[in-house]
C-alpha cells in the first residue's frame, strides 16, 4: 500500500478530479472509504446513514483532540471566557478584512459577469458547431480551453476568499507561529497565490476568446492582479514555502 503524505490536503487546492496524488491523500482514501460503504449499504438496503453518523462523530473526535493538543503547545485555554485572549494587532485585522473582503468582491463580480454574459457562451457554442461542420480549425482543441478556462475560475471562484482567511486565521498574534516559513499562513497564502495565478490564465483564455469583452474583463483581471499582489505584500515568505507532496521531492 502506497504511504501518506502527511498533511498534504492541508495546502492542495482540492480539486482531487483533478489531482495526482490521490493515492497518497488520507482525505481522499477516507471519503473513497465512505463512499463505498454508503455505496455498498445502499446494495443492502440499508441508507448508511449510521455509518456516516459514525464517522462524522469520529472526525469530530480527532479534530477536537487535534485543537487540544495545539492549544496545550501554545498554552491556550480552550473555555468559552475570551476576556483574557490577546488583542490581535488591529493592522493585520484591518488587513484580513480588506483582502477577505476583496476576494469576496471578485466572486461577486465573476458571478455578475457570467449572468450577464450568457449569450456569449450560447452564440459562441453556435459559431463552434458551424466550424466544426465545416471543419475549420482545431474545433476540438479550442472548445477544450474554453471549458478548462470555466472550470479554473468556476472552482477556485470561492476557495480564493476561504483560503484568504484561512493565512490569516494564526496571524499577529501573541501566540504567534514560530517558523518563519513552513508554517500555515505561508502555506495558505501560497495555494491562495496559486489559484489567483490560475484563475487570472484562465480569464485571459476567456478575453481571447471574446475580445469585444476586453474593456469589462479588465477590471476583473486588475481585481485578481491586486489581490495577488496584496497577498504577496502580506505573506512575503509564501512562495518559499514547501507544500507536502506538491513541493517536495517524495
Ligand atoms: S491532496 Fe489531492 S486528493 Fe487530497 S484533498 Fe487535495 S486535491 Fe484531493
Amino acid at each position: 500500500m502506497t504511504e501518506h503524505i502527511p498533511g498534504i490536503y492541508n495546502y492542495c487546492d482540492r480539486w482531487c478530479e483533478r489531482c495526482v496524488f490521490t493515492k497518497r491523500c488520507r482525505i481522499f482514501s477516507e471519503q473513497q472509504s465512505i463512499m463505498e460503504e454508503v455505496n455498498a449499504a445502499d446494495e443492502s438496503e440499508d441508507d448508511g446513514s449510521e455509518k456516516l453518523l459514525k464517522h462524522a462523530l469520529d472526525s469530530f473526535a480527532e479534530a477536537m483532540r487535534l485543537i487540544q493538543n495545539w492549544a496545550k503547545a501554545h498554552g491556550v485555554t480552550l473555555d468559552t471566557d475570551n476576556s483574557d485572549m490577546p488583542e490581535r494587532n488591529p493592522s493585520i485585522e484591518a488587513a484580513k478584512e480588506q483582502l477577505v473582503s476583496a476576494g469576496r468582491n471578485y466572486a461577486k463580480m465573476t458571478d455578475k459577469w457570467f449572468s450577464v454574459n450568457s449569450y456569449l457562451f450560447k452564440d459562441k457554442e453556435q459559431e463552434m458547431q458551424l466550424k466544426f461542420d465545416l471543419e475549420i480549425g482545431d474545433i476540438e482543441k479550442e472548445f477544450a480551453e474554453l471549458v478548462n478556462a470555466l472550470e479554473v475560475i468556476r472552482h477556485y471562484l470561492f476557495f480564493i476568499p476561504a483560503k484568504i482567511n484561512r493565512a490569516f486565521a494564526n496571524l499577529g498574534w501573541d501566540f504567534d507561529e514560530d517558523e518563519t516559513v513552513q508554517n500555515d499562513s505561508n502555506g495558505s497564502a501560497k495555494i491562495v497565490l496559486i489559484a489567483i495565478s490560475k484563475s487570472l490564465s484562465s480569464w485571459e483564455m476567456i478575453r481571447q476568446f471574446f475580445p469585444e469583452k476586453t474593456d469589462e474583463l479588465i477590471d476583473i483581471l486588475m481585481s485578481l492582479q491586486k489581490l495577488k499582489g496584496q497577498m504577496e505584500t502580506q505573506f512575503p515568505s509564501a512562495y518559499a514555502f514547501k507544500r507536502p507532496g506538491f513541493d517536495d521531492i517524495i
